[in-house]
C-alpha cells in the first residue's frame, strides 16, 4: 500500500513536474491542477497530507533552463606570423590607433627581408584621419638596442623636427612624418641591416611602445 501510494505521489510529481516544465507561464493555475490530484491519494494513503505536500512543491523546482552559452572568444591575433615581403617592397599602414598593419589590417611584428634585395623599400600609408600633430607617424629603421635612444632624441627635437634628431647617426633609414590620409615611403640599403638586429619603429612621442617590429634579412 505504502510502496503504490508512493508511487502514485511520484507519478503525480512528475506529472506536475512535467506540466510545469511545459508551460510555466500560467503558474496560478498550473499549480492549482498540481495540487489537486495530489491530495487525492492521501485518504487512502496512510501517508499525513503534510508529507504528501513536499513531495509534490519541489518538483516544479528542476526547471530545465539551459545555461547560456558563451560566444567563444575571437582569437586575437596577437602571434601574428612575420610578414614577408613580395620583391623588395612592403606596403606598411599606420592607424589612428597607434598601430602598424598591412594591407589587410593585420599586426606586422616582423617584416621579412628578402636577402637578394639591395634596397628595401617601405611604403607607408597613414588610413587613420587625425592630424600629424596629434598622432603623426613614421617610419625609422635603427638597432633594435637604439631605439630607445632615438626615440628620446626624437621627443627633443619636436614636431618642428618630426620628432627625429636632424642627422642621427643612429637612425639608418626614415621616412618624414604624416598625418592621417597621407603617404610616405623609406628606402633601406639592404646590406646596412644584412647584420641583423634591426627594428622598425615610429618616433612620436610614446608611440614606440605599440608601432615597433623586427626588420629581418632572410
Ligand atoms: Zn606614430
Amino acid at each position: 500500500m505504502k510502496k503504490t501510494a508512493l508511487a502514485s505521489l511520484l507519478l503525480l510529481a512528475l506529472v506536475a513536474c512535467s506540466k510545469n516544465e511545459q508551460t510555466t507561464q500560467p503558474a496560478p493555475v498550473e499549480n492549482k491542477v498540481a495540487e489537486q490530484p495530489a491530495t487525492q491519494p492521501n485518504p487512502v494513503a496512510d501517508l499525513p497530507a503534510a508529507q504528501s505536500a513536499p513531495a509534490a512543491e519541489p518538483a516544479p523546482a528542476p526547471v530545465a533552463e539551459t545555461p547560456a552559452v558563451e560566444p567563444a572568444p575571437a582569437p586575437v591575433a596577437e602571434t601574428a606570423p612575420a610578414a614577408t615581403a613580395t620583391g623588395c617592397s612592403f606596403d606598411l599602414k599606420g592607424t589612428d590607433t597607434m598601430t602598424y598593419t598591412d594591407a589587410a589590417g593585420k599586426p606586422v611584428p616582423e617584416i621579412v627581408v628578402p636577402a637578394s634585395c639591395q634596397d628595401f623599400t617601405i611604403n607607408f600609408e597613414h588610413t587613420g584621419k587625425m592630424p600629424k600633430a596629434a598622432m603623426g607617424h613614421n617610419v625609422v629603421i635603427a638597432k633594435s638596442a637604439d631605439v630607445k635612444a632615438v626615440s628620446a632624441a626624437g621627443v627633443k627635437a619636436g614636431v618642428k623636427g618630426d620628432y627625429l634628431q636632424a642627422g642621427d647617426p643612429k637612425v639608418v633609414a626614415a621616412s618624414k612624418m604624416v598625418g592621417g590620409g597621407e603617404k610616405t615611403t623609406v628606402k633601406v640599403p639592404v646590406a646596412k641591416i644584412k647584420e641583423g638586429g634591426y627594428d622598425f619603429f615610429c618616433s612620436f612621442p610614446g608611440h614606440e611602445i605599440k608601432m615597433h617590429g623586427k626588420l629581418t634579412v632572410k
